[in-house]
């Protein structure tokens, strides 16, 4: 693992810090458009896309320049971006393989957050088991008629595009008969239920096709290549890097020690506790093994290697973290910590600041990561099977002997 910095990188934080400080937003963004605008702002200054080639509208900067920019941001607290999972995941996917037609149709305005995203993966009875899918896509010739339902539709409300995986042929075995296919989400034949999430938040959706045209042109690969598709998404979803997350972890981290020393519990003060000191003290060393993980995984993408399989490691590692951590912070902080910012409706809420009124929400948003992209069992089962090469089944005859 090598954690210097390059003279260049140096450079280039020192630029984004300078960029940072002077144009952080200093009041909250609450509309959709607000957030549009602060993301165009980042995007024009280099800060968003900064992996994209530069051919797609990106900055084609290396994985280091981008856990810079993630660092910075979290420093200043800074808005995040929007359009993740477009410009996290799928326009990723449709870099490898799509179609020059659709490269120059779609990923521009997903960079610049002109069009909004959205993975229309999981349906009701198809999550971990995702090749059990049911939704139908009927070719047509031009156009392909899409029938069925998603579920947990992340940004759904919304969002202008889904990235769909849907059947295309019944007969084959349930991996290969599927298609994947970018579908217009501003159509007569798409409706969106939002659902509410225990943080207050509706940016959640049920989606509901009914005759709903996926275009042929929107086909990404072959006829029944979806699953391969799939793959390749679920991969860059679950292969991120996770240190800007760990400095936004570290600065709530901080707000909590400073929150320790105010508030007062049996005429002293929080730190004073032997038992809220330890408490501080095991998530402080847990940081720092989140912060080394999160660098062995920068050190390797910065070699151009990638993380395959090994990166159900990570996502596991620091989203179990993620619990223990908001669970020990609300110990620690009682009733304080009960209190809330009640969320507008399509509002994404910011859980890492560690500011009064977010440590009862992250604590609530904590119990997601263990489950989406994937929930915890099954990234175990990933690394005991393509991690340590454990066999997929044991057999009761060899339990035996
Ligand atoms: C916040 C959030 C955002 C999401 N966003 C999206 C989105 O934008 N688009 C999208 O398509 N999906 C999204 N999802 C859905 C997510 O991918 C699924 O919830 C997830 O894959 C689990 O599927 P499931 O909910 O159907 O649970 P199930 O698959 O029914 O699992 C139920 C339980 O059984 C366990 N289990 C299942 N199979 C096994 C196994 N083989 N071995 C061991 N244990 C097993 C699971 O770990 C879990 O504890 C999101 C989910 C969350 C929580």
């Amino acid at each position: 693992m090598d954690l210097t910095y390059s003279p260049e990188d140096r450079a280039f934080r020192e630029k984004a810090r300078r960029w940072l400080e002077a144009n952080v937003p200093t009041d909250d963004l609450k509309t959709l458009d607000e957030r549009k605008a602060w993301h165009r702002k980042l995007y024009e200054a280099g800060y968003v896309g900064v992996l994209w080639p530069k051919e797609y509208g990106g900055w084609g900067a290396s994985p280091m320049q981008q856990a810079i920019v993630q660092d910075e941001m979290a420093r200043v607290n800074a808005p995040p971006a929007i359009n993740g999972l477009g410009i996290g995941f799928i326009g990723p996917t449709i870099i490898v393989h799509g179609t020059d037609w659709q490269k120059g149709r779609y990923l521009k305005k997903m960079l610049t957050a002109e069009e909004i995203w959205c993975q229309l993966y999981s349906e009701p009875n198809a999550g971990s088991d995702l090749a059990s899918l049911k939704t139908r896509a009927e070719d047509r010739g031009d156009h392909f008629l899409v029938n069925g339902q998603k579920i947990w539709t992340s940004s759904g409300p919304i969002a202008d595009w889904g990235i769909l995986l849907a059947r295309t042929d019944s007969k084959a075995p349930k991996h290969k008969g599927i298609s994947c296919f970018l579908l217009n989400m501003r159509q007569p034949g798409v409706e969106v239920r939002p659902l509410k999430q225990i943080t207050g938040s509706s940016l959640f959706s049920e989606v509901f096709m009914t005759d709903a045209r996926a275009e042929r042109r929107d086909l990404i690969g072959t006829l029944n290549q979806g699953w391969e598709i799939a793959q390749t998404t679920l991969g860059f979803e679950r292969g991120s890097n996770s240190l800007g997350r760990v400095t936004r972890y570290a600065i709530a981290f901080s707000q909590l020690v400073r929150a320790a020393k105010e508030l007062r519990r049996g005429g002293r003060p929080l730190i004073e506790d032997p038992v809220v000191r330890a408490k501080l003290g095991k998530i402080y060393a847990e940081l720092e093994v989140q912060r080394y993980a999160g660098l062995r995984v920068l050190s390797a993408l910065n070699r151009g290697e990638s993380p395959g399989a090994a990166s159900s490691i990570t996502k596991l590692s620091y989203t179990e973290f993620e619990k223990r951590y908001y669970e020990a912070a609300l110990e620690i902080l009682g009733p304080w910590g009960q209190l809330v910012t009640a969320p507008e409706e399509f509002e994404e809420i910011d859980t890492s600041s560690g500011e009064p009124g977010t440590w009862a929400t992250a604590f609530l948003w904590s119990r997601a990561g263990t489950i989406y992209s994937g929930s915890s069992e099954i990234q175990k089962n990933i690394i005991g099977e393509r991690v340590l090469g454990l066999p997929k089944e044991v057999r009761a005859d060899r339990l035996k002997a």
